[in-house]
């Protein structure tokens, strides 16, 4: 099946309920990329989706490579997610009182982790939220460290970016970054502590200087929040060093976690966590997230120890019975993460293929099925830092997406994105995908 092409004129749905959601909302949008603010045009607004497609208000079919970003492994409305959504709406929405979902979601997720114990929540947001007041609360330390570039959601304490003064500098004053947001208290920025990602040497000189006072270590394993970032084996190493001087490592999974393999990034890269973050395939589509680790750790979390946490709808049986549903469908296709594999990794040949017979400069970081095509020339062989990543065309890129966009290929509306491959993609959508991306790069010159 190839993509239909599209009509980049037949918007006009779109358009309007465009400007009527810019009058109830702020910006239109409940999620700030979907405004298509940094590759600009109208943001499509979407009626529904099946498998690899996504049909817009006016009617028009695009390929989909976000996938809701990120939940959708198995593409959208897949027939055993919805069964088991059915089964489990029949039998009332929401209870307040714990059930059997939540203990079979449980139990799924720390047979496949390794974690002992894991908490529900309603998205990545609380589990990160969660998991820092927990590690602050065991270990009885308030600072945190985080990778510029990382994103961990939107509680206070981590929208925060560091200043390049505030880094640690050449005359080894560690200091706390700026908020990176209005309204968050810089009280609270002054408690988080920012690196660059891949930098073993400043992680090492940190938990030298201020291990006592570091509760938590959180990072995204593989990096897909300013763009794909892989990890290198020396900042692996600096990472794991962290746990000897108390401090607690907290992988967060959101993005990667049933990802990259059933036990996420931490199974990929044989990584040891004390806490995980889990949230998006966890919830196979509906508002799920989830921290977890060793018992130890998780058992200072409310009733059975003194750090609080709860949710009205934590726990809710469609959200449980879609995840499980998720889980199960990963867990009987074996073949699965290595056909996702292939996929993209003949995708990013393609592109990068494509790029340069026509001439446009491009870098392309990729794992499993997350892929960032940076416009740029890499400066030392790859893109390995929110630095390094910043430098990308990002002009360059909005024109490639504009591209795909009006030959029916939805792309994430971002240069500092992943994109996610499905189940649903098959050799049809890629080479659908290559035709179109070819196109567009051509359109460039
Ligand atoms: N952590 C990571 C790595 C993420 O990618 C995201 C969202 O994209 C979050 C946390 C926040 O999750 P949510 O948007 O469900 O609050």
């Amino acid at each position: 099946m190839t993509v239909p092409p599209v009509s980049p004129s037949r918007t006009a749905r779109s358009e309007t309920l465009f400007a009527r959601a810019r009058a109830v909302t702020p910006g239109g949008v409940n999620s700030p990329v979907r405004a298509f603010r940094s590759v600009g045009g109208t943001p499509r607004f979407i009626a529904e989706a099946h498998g690899a497609y996504l049909t817009d208000a006016d009617g028009q079919r695009y390929l989909d490579y976000i996938g809701s970003w990120g939940p959708m492994i198995l593409g959208h409305d897949h027939p055993a997610i919805r069964e088991a959504i059915g089964e489990a709406l029949a039998g009332g929405t929401s209870f307040g009182a714990p059930g059997e979902r939540e203990v079979q979601l449980a139990e799924t997720v720390t047979r496949l982790t390794g974690a002992e114990r894991v908490r529900f929540v309603n998205s990545g947001t609380e589990a990160t939220m969660s998991a820092l007041r927990l590690a602050r609360g065991y270990t009885g330390r308030d600072f945190i460290v985080k990778f510029r570039g990382n994103y961990h959601g939107h509680a206070d304490g981590l929208l925060v970016e560091a200043g390049s003064g505030l880094m640690t500098n050449a005359e080894g004053n560690l200091g706390a970054a700026a908020p990176s947001s209005a309204g968050v208290p810089a009280a609270y920025a002054a408690l988080t502590l920012v690196l660059d990602y891949n930098d073993p040497a400043a992680l090492d000189q940190l938990i030298q200087e201020r291990g006592p006072d570091i509760a938590a270590v959180i990072f995204e394993p593989v990096v897909g929040n300013a763009g794909v970032l892989l990890p290198t084996p020396d900042f692996l190493a600096a990472l794991h060093r962290v746990q000897a001087a108390g401090v607690l490592l907290i992988a967060d999974e959101v993005m990667t976690g049933f990802r990259l393999s059933l036990n996420g990034a931490t199974g990929l890269l044989s990584l040891n966590p004390d806490l995980r973050c889990w949230g998006k395939i966890i919830g196979g589509g509906l508002p799920v997230g989830a921290y977890g680790g060793r018992a130890e750790v998780m058992d200072f979390v409310s009733p059975q120890g003194p750090v609080y946490q709860a949710g009205t709808l934590s726990g809710n049986p469609l959200a449980m019975a879609a995840g499980l549903a998720t889980l199960r469908e990963l867990e009987a296709d074996p073949g699965l993460y290595r056909r996702l594999d292939a996929y993209t990794a003949e995708l990013a040949a393609g592109l990068s293929a494509a790029a340069a017979a026509a001439g446009v400069p491009l870098s392309i970081n990729r794992v499993g099925s997350m892929l960032t095509a940076f416009f740029q020339e890499a400066p030392h062989g790859s893109i390995q830092t929110y630095g390094d990543a910043a430098r990308s065309d990002t002009a360059a890129f909005a024109a490639w997406f504009q591209g795909l966009l009006a030959r029916g290929v939805y792309w994430a509306p971002s240069q500092f994105e992943s994109i996610f491959v499905s189940a649903a993609h098959g050799p049809d959508e890629l080479g659908a995908t290559l035709d179109a991306a070819t196109a567009a790069f051509g359109g460039m010159q």
